[in-house]
């Protein structure tokens, strides 16, 4: 009985063990990339795609639930970077509507909304550009990469409308690319605010709204917003503001007219 294998068959073993081992290899990469998708995007991650994706927001009107709770989690570490330096601000936009409405950012919100005086600007930069480390993204952001991982670029770009809009903008990190927008507010006519660098002066706000502001307990955590948030979301959404819709980003895809003539950027 020979039980030593010729030369030949020594080598086809070989080789197939490498190929099963090769196969495990991309069986387990595999594994591992659907594991990642199940736990979804993280601050070392890049964002979901679906989320990145602008096609997306014509077709599905939902965010990934990853990135809602990233969302969250950059809502308050930035309300409380805030507050930290005691520099004022507020929620905003979309955001205060989701908390104050649903209890929760809207299941189809993309990023985070905070309002800021303008004159407080520089108090911003100070602080952050102090904590934080300067960093290029290969995108081209210039900012500071802060303790938290939070990525901080002073004069972040372009609106949805695609309109330059130099706007102070937060990164959930320097690779997740989930982020949040600070809108300056100037006084626009007598009494009145409004968000500046974003096009026309938009939303004009009752003064007492915004100089005057009140704290909100979210998953147990102080958050900032305008003092009658109610007021506030009438006269930035309308007196509807508390029926949802969610299929806003259907109706009102980026960049597009009903977009801009909707967020009245034209
Ligand atoms: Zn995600």
């Amino acid at each position: 009985m020979n039980t030593v294998p010729t030369k030949s068959e020594d080598k086809k073993n070989a080789s197939s063990r490498k190929i099963s081992q090769g196969s495990q290899i991309s069986n387990l990469r595999r594994a591992l990339k659907n594991l990642e998708k199940l736990k979804g995007c993280s601050r070392s991650s890049e964002v979901c795609l679906e989320t990145k994706d602008q096609n997306t927001f014509r077709t599905e009107a939902l965010t990934p639930k990853c990135c809602i709770a990233n969302l969250s989690t950059m809502l308050i570490e930035i309300a409380q970077l805030f507050s930290r330096y005691e520099i004022p601000y507020w929620l905003d936009g979309g955001s205060l509507l989701g908390i104050v409405r649903e209890g929760g950012l809207l299941a189809w919100d993309r990023d985070i909304d905070f309002g800021f005086h303008a004159q407080d600007e520089h108090r911003i930069f100070e602080a952050l550009s102090s904590e934080g480390k300067p960093h290029r993204s290969p995108q081209g952001d210039i900012g500071f990469v802060l303790q938290s991982g939070l990525f901080y670029v002073p004069n972040w770009g372009r609106d949805y409308g695609d309109r330059p809009a130099q706007i102070p903008r937060i990164y959930y990190s320097a690779t997740n690319h989930l982020y949040a927008d600070i809108y300056p507010y100037y006084r626009t006519l007598p009494g009145k605010f409004g968000i500046g660098r974003i096009g026309s002066f938009t939303f004009d706000i009752k003064e007492e709204n915004i100089l005057n502001l009140e704290y909100l307990k979210w998953r147990g955590k102080k958050i900032l917003t305008p003092s009658d948030p109610e007021s506030f979301l009438s006269q930035r959404f309308g007196d509807d503001w508390m029926t949802p819709d969610p299929n806003f980003y259907q109706k009102y895809p980026p960049h597009s007219d009903e977009l801009k003539a909707k967020l009245n950027v034209l």
